[in-house]
């Protein structure tokens, strides 16, 4: 097992995996630019290092700063956490030349689900189904024009590079076709440096179903059921639960072993999350993410398992501590994203939380790096905590969250909290009869 490891990342994802690696014994270095010098991982992590200013480009972004950091502290492997590098093949790649480990899949696989395209063809060729579209990458308007004739309106233009739900644009007939194709394109290009895009179905009302996998080195991968992030805003999720309350047990049963053959049939190491939509009964494969989750708590708390703990086994070459039939979910969860944002308008809202409460009891968790004094820098993604509540059925898991919302004080800057307050009141929440178009379609009732 590893005996240092080094935490590529920030806020509170860093300290959900120091925490990991504290509970194994392991020790931590957490990099930090100068705006996070007063971060809690950093305070908790055994060691520390500054890597670089406040712009994610010269700090968390900052390969050789990153590796120098890793090589000077005598750390063995190097947890990327989520965004930055996560999902960075070169990064991954230059990891392991330099003799650390990656606690990731191999730079190949990073390579091969990077590009949607290609892990389109990819879960193809080992028996997924995915939504109806172009085989490729799209050039000519033409081609889209006849392509989108053939797969029927409205089409999705979307990066290939896509993530964050940047690139993508829906065309609801020939009229607006070629303004989405451009627009698709060139919002591509800017924020991702490419501009391939290939066409699929829009599908009107499906839900966002996710499964989590976790494959080791030795051929096994296990299944931990799915997750429902169906409650997006900008193609962001807001609000996650697990189980699905749409999926029949054998559904779930269903897409898991199929999503856990295609990792290993891939050959793929560690975690990774297929991701779905879900409509009428049928799933169609969107993209897979080679990294763990923003959502992964949920999956813990109707598991048991400790994602990250066996993330870091994995890595290190030991088997997964489980089979298949040792997985028992185990009641519902739900996940609320608190942003530091105005909950009317979505404007981030850095500043200095001058008073904290959060809320505690059973069922209970919090993900969070925050305190009461913490001043949020206004450089990086506006996450302030994450509420996670566990209860023995979703009626009680959703009575839970209420209570603990009400428990939830933040002070002196703008939360999402109102927002979560509302949701959870929503009759259509409440029954669990949501698509990913509904909480769009709540926020503009609100306004008219
Ligand atoms: P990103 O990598 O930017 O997150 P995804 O491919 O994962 O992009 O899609 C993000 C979200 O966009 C999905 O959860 C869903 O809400 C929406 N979406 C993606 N593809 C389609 C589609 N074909 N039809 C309808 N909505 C879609």
């Amino acid at each position: 097992m590893f005996e240092k490891i080094l935490i590529a990342n920030r806020g509170e994802i860093a300290l959900r995996i120091h925490r990991a690696c504290r509970e194994m014994g392991i020790s931590t270095v957490v990099v930090h630019s100068t705006a996070d010098a007063n971060g809690m991982a950093v305070r908790f992590a055994d060691e520390s290092v500054c890597i670089g200013p406040p712009s994610a480009r010269e700090s968390y972004l900052n390969v050789p700063a990153i590796l120098s950091a890793a090589a000077i502290t005598g750390a063995d492997a190097i947890h990327p956490g989520i965004g930055f590098l996560a999902e960075n093949a070169s990064f991954a790649q230059m990891v392991e030349e330099h003799g650390f480990a990656f606690i990731g899949p191999t730079a190949e696989h990073i390579r091969i689900m990077g590009d949607k395209i290609s892990a389109k063809s990819a879960v193809t060729a080992a028996g997924l189904p995915v939504v109806p579209g172009s085989e490729g990458a799209i050039t000519d308007f033409e081609d889209a024009q006849s392509l989108a004739d053939t797969v029927g309106y409205p089409v999705l233009i979307k990066a290939a590079s896509g993530g964050g739900g940047r690139g993508m644009r829906v065309s609801r007939g020939p009229d607006d076709l070629k303004d989405a194709f451009d627009e698709a394109r060139s919002e591509a290009r800017s924020a991702f440096g490419d501009d391939a895009v290939y066409m699929e179905k829009y599908l009107e009302k499906p839900r966002h179903i996710e499964v989590q996998i976790i494959a080791d080195q030795h051929g096994n991968c296990v299944h931990l059921g799915e997750r429902d992030c169906s409650v997006q805003r900008r193609h962001q999720k807001v609000i996650e639960e697990a189980p699905s309350p749409s999926l029949s047990a054998d559904e779930r049963e269903y897409i898991g072993n199929l999503a856990a053959k295609t990792a290993r049939e891939l050959g793929y190491r560690g975690v990774g999350t297929m991701e779905f939509l879900y409509e009428d009964g049928n799933f169609y494969f969107i993209e897979m993410n080679t990294r763990l989750q923003v959502e992964h708590p949920i999956t813990e708390m109707i598991t048991g398992v400790d994602l990250v703990r066996e993330q870091i086994r994995v890595a290190a070459g030991l088997p997964l501590s489980f089979r298949q039939e040792d997985i028992v979910f185990q009641g519902h969860s739900i996940e609320c994203r608190v942003n530091a944002e105005n909950s009317e308008t979505f404007a981030p809202c850095p500043g200095t939380i001058t008073n904290l409460h959060v809320p505690g009891g059973l069922g209970v968790r919090i993900d969070s790096p925050i305190y009461a004094g913490y001043k949020i820098p206004p450089h990086y993604d506006s996450l302030l905590a994450k509420l996670i509540v566990h209860g023995a059925n979703r009626d009680e898991c959703l009575m839970r969250l209420k209570r603990a919302l009400e428990e939830f004080v933040v002070e002196g800057v703008d939360t999402t909290l109102p927002l979560h307050h509302r949701l959870v009141r929503e009759p259509e929440f409440i029954r669990g009869d949501y698509n990913i178009h509904w909480l769009e379609r709540v926020l503009a009732d609100r306004k008219s």
